[in-house]
């Protein structure tokens, strides 16, 4: 059975209720993952053990802003305990000891422009807690590429500036540029190498899931890549793990509950 891997975003806090707070609604799904006695295990295991008689249950998050780890006032909506602390009181209370697998932009210039440009100017894109937080145990620190080739930047990496769009990434040079770049920007700051790719956007095509990861990740250290959408009974395929994402696939503790229900029944990971 496939495990189930779900993606929140720690700067979707849009309000004080599960539908537009991305905070609220991980400590709420946590518990009713463990009142269905659901093992969650870190996001690189499921990609080593791709099938396993027991279901199970992968946490990751995306862009990699500090309110992944680091507790932020928010000045609309008031204070907001990082995803962090909220796995810490889990397990403290009783709950599974949980590793989530963040999944940051590598480039600092990238993020302080990005911060810069659309967070305001608040600082909440810096590296600073990323050797902290693999430290703790709840947190592993992975790669969302080197700039995201982002919309919002006067200068992505990519050969021709084409920017706001993943799936131009479909050359050497480019894939260079995003991912094997990112690894080696993540692996100075961290002093250990990202095991897992999120494709920005869940973004992905056949030159990276089918050529350039499966030929270059390895030797990266890249164990496989994530992209978006509901998981399907098909084949395994490393570089195309399909994630459900908090917001869009279920906004509301009753469709978790249910979309969990659904991956209970299905006895092989489908939902
Ligand atoms: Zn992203």
């Amino acid at each position: 059975m496939r495990a189930l891997v779900l993606c929140y975003h720690s700067t979707n806090v849009n309000g004080r209720d599960y539908a537009c707070n991305d905070h609220l609604a991980l400590r709420a799904d946590l518990a009713a993952i463990e009142a269905r006695g659901l093992r969650i295990l870190p996001a690189a295991d499921a990609v080593r053990e791709p099938d396993a008689a027991e279901p199970r249950v992968a946490l990751t998050c995306d862009d990699g802003c500090t309110l992944d780890a680091l507790d932020f006032e928010h000045p609309a909506h008031g204070h907001q305990d990082s995803f962090l602390r909220i796995l810490r009181e889990h397990h403290a209370a009783g709950g599974q000891c949980v590793q989530m697998a963040s999944f940051v932009i590598a480039s600092a210039q990238a993020r302080d422009e990005l911060d810069r440009k659309d967070f305001l100017g608040l600082r909440i894109w810096h590296d600073d807690w990323w050797p902290a937080a693999i430290a703790s145990g709840h947190l592993s620190i992975e790669s969302h590429s080197y700039d995201h080739n982002h919309p919002s930047l006067e200068r992505s990496v990519q050969r021709d500036n084409r920017r706001g769009d993943f799936h131009v990434i479909d050359n050497e040079a480019d894939a260079q540029a995003e991912i094997a770049q990112a690894s080696a920007a993540i692996a100075v700051r961290c002093g250990v190498r990202p095991r897992l790719f999120a494709y920005p956007w869940g973004q992905h095509n056949r030159y990276l899931a089918e050529h350039w990861l499966p030929a270059h990740g390895p030797a990266l250290g890249l164990l496989g890549a994530f992209i978006t959408g509901a998981p399907q009974p098909a084949r395994f395929d490393r570089w195309r793990i399909p994630r459900l994402v908090c917001g869009e696939d279920w906004r509301s503790p009753a469709e978790f509950e249910a979309l969990l229900d659904r991956y209970l029944r299905s006895g092989d990971g489908h939902v």
